[in-house]
């Protein structure tokens, strides 16, 4: 590999344009990785369309897999694994800094401060330049946890663990589910599904779905939801909370996750949560005001907790989560289609539009 393909958007609502790279000299401080597959992400719909800010130009996609090209020598993936070239690899979508406050004393690099998020934070004009998934290459910096994949599961049920699924187990981790626990799950896109078959293998009592498309919900079942609700069929609130009574009684969800990028999904949640239950805010990335009454909020004595993106150990669950369900729930249809590099701009409008759940960009696959 002498240049490097990649998609590159200059503007918001911009043409993704196919541009060659030369390959960067590599300082001994990145691994250089020949992307296979780069799975389609809300996120980048939404940096697309201007609802996130990013800097342009920049090479979108964060969540992905492929082969090690050149490593540094001696470098080992997280768990200890020798990296050599041709080893299959996913990595975190976040480089922390690894030596701020919050990397250290907080222990949560998602959160650092000065971290790196590959296709979100860091245009393609910024050295080494390879800086997101929809390319034919990326250069993942040596402090972003990478795992070496040693089963020869499909990509698209793979690449998934580097977002969508590593995020939802994380807060999932958050809400730490017991046996007991009644959950309700506001979302039913990829986050939704995911948040169904984890918190069902987590073993909790009861999972209620809430989306307004009947194709979803069904959706859900197959991963792992007892009931569901579609909003469209509840002409207020109060008939809803009937619905998730019926479902899982009288006090309603000890446990719920919001996934659907919506500030009234946020102040539903709120109103439907039991007394002492605990909710993990996880979708809501765009800006957006909630409504919810803080008495409620008191008078439950609930916990409200926001989520974003995921540590090391969230992901090397993820791989073990699939391998041991993937027989179990239907991930393939999960990412339902495939598209090439140049049909990105088709995948995403695909995804944006809800035709597909996740679209698989095949790269070098
Ligand atoms: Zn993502
Ligand atoms: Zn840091």
């Amino acid at each position: 590999m002498s240049t490097v393909k990649a998609a590159v958007l200059d503007k918001v609502d911009g043409k993704f344009t196919i541009k060659e790279f030369e390959l960067p000299s590599l300082d001994g401080k990145h691994v250089l990785v020949r992307v296979s597959t780069t799975t389609t992400c809300g996120t980048d719909v939404h940096i697309w369309h201007g609802e996130l800010p990013a800097p342009f130009p920049i090479i979108l996609g964060h969540e992905s897999i492929g082969h090690v090209d050149v490593a540094p020598e001696g470098m080992k993936d997280f768990t200890g694994k020798p990296l050599r070239e041709g080893d299959r690899v996913v990595w975190n979508f976040v480089e922390p800094c690894g030596r701020c406050y919050v990397c250290t004393i907080e222990g949560l690099p998602s959160a650092c401060p000065n971290r790196k998020v590959y296709g979100i934070t860091v245009g393609c004009g910024v050295y080494p330049y390879l800086n997101g998934c929809y390319s034919e290459a990326i250069a993942v910096g040596i402090n972003t946890p990478i795992f070496k994949i040693e089963n020869d599961l499909d990509d698209s049920l793979l690449s998934p663990i580097s977002c969508a699924l590593s995020t939802i187990i994380k807060a999932i981790d958050i809400l730490n589910p017991a046996k007991l626990d009644k959950a309700l799950v506001i979302g039913v896109g990829p986050l939704g599904l995911y948040s169904c078959a984890y918190l069902s293998e987590r073993g909790v009592a009861k999972i209620v779905a809430v989306d307004m498309v009947d194709e979803r919900l069904r959706l859900a079942e197959e991963f792992g939801a007892d009931a569901t609700i579609n909003l469209n069929h509840h002409k207020d609130l109060e008939s809803v909370r009937k619905a998730l009574q019926d479902a899982v009684g009288h006090e309603g969800a000890t446990l719920a996750i919001e996934v659907a990028g919506n500030p009234k999904a946020v102040d539903m949640g709120v109103e439907l949560l039991a007394r002492a239950g605990r909710m993990a805010v996880v979708g809501s990335v765009v800006q957006g005001t909630c409504q919810f009454n803080p008495l409620f909020f008191v008078r439950k004595q609930a916990t409200l907790r926001g989520s974003l993106g995921y540590e090391a150990r969230h992901m090397l669950e993820g791989i073990r989560f699939v391998e041991e369900t993937v027989d179990k729930y239907p991930f393939k249809k999960l990412v339902g289609k495939s598209y090439r590099l140049p049909e990105l701009e088709q995948a995403l409008t695909d995804m944006k539009e809800k035709r597909i759940i996740k679209g698989a960009v095949r790269i070098a696959s």
